[in-house]
């Protein structure tokens, strides 16, 4: 199930502004997107983990949105043994953040 899209009024003239907007690439799918569409992953000592806000440390982002980038199997290649963990844990944060 998706949502539907909005139709928001864009400003035509405005596309594609020099701006800079740092773009990642999924850990799971490595697809690349603008860094607000992924959740961000921290190495921390004890492993992977969803970095807290400001949270310092070598990052990895997965998609925020797409449950098949969360699956064990495909984290695996980031954290090893721990993509199971990993893997539930984004599941959770997902429901924390999307029932609101
Ligand atoms: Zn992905």
């Amino acid at each position: 199930m998706t949502a539907p899209v909005s139709p928001i009024p864009t400003a035509p003239t405005q596309q594609k502004r020099a701006r800079h907007v740092p773009e990642r690439s999924c850990v799971a799918c490595r697809r690349k997107r603008p860094q607000g569409q992924f959740v961000r992953l921290v190495r921390t000592d004890s492993g992977w983990v969803i970095a807290q806000k400001g949270q310092q440390g070598r990052g990895a982002y997965v998609c925020a949105d797409t449950p098949g980038c969360w699956v064990a199997k495909r984290l695996g290649r980031l954290c090893g043994a721990q993509a199971a963990h990993l893997s539930s844990s984004l599941q959770a944060h997902h429901e924390r953040t999307s029932s609101n």
